[in-house]
């Protein structure tokens, strides 16, 4: 248990909460101009469809932006700072929010590439975090 609040599942975001129980990332595209969106919501942003379909994502990315938290500003947070909360750029383009794990805070980098592992947190839930990528750069 993290001790921080979980994300809270609903009827717009139940799919990518399974997906991440069998530890895929999955991201809803538009089904009609087939637009990615991240995180769920029941209309798209660009053509006002409501209609969309799930597709996996490959996982990987790259830093697109950090904050490190320092003081333990929630009780859940007690004995878990410094904590990295990243934006995460998506291959796909999709931008995801996240924390980093299996590196320290003040390794992080813009830009660096980084791959999604997942965190068995509750029976319900999953969360998907980012690790350093161990994919050689080309
Ligand atoms: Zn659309």
């Amino acid at each position: 248990m993290s001790g921080l609040p979980l994300p809270v599942i609903d009827s717009d975001n139940a799919e990518f909460w399974a997906a991440c129980k069998r530890h895929e990332l999955v991201l809803q595209r538009c089904g009609q101009c087939k637009t990615l969106r991240h995180p769920p919501r029941p209309m798209c942003h660009v053509c006002n469809s409501m209609t969309s379909e799930w597709v996996k994502s490959n996982g990987r990315g790259r830093i697109y932006s950090y904050v490190i938290t320092v003081q333990p500003i929630h009780p859940g947070l007690v004995g878990k700072v410094p904590l990295a909360t990243v934006r995460v750029q998506l291959e796909e383009g999709v931008l995801f929010t996240s924390n980093v794990v299996g590196c320290a805070p003040d390794e992080i980098r813009i830009d660096m590439p980084v791959e999604v592992v997942f965190e068995d947190v509750t029976q319900e839930i999953t969360l998907p975090k980012f690790r350093p990528s161990r994919q050689v750069e080309g």
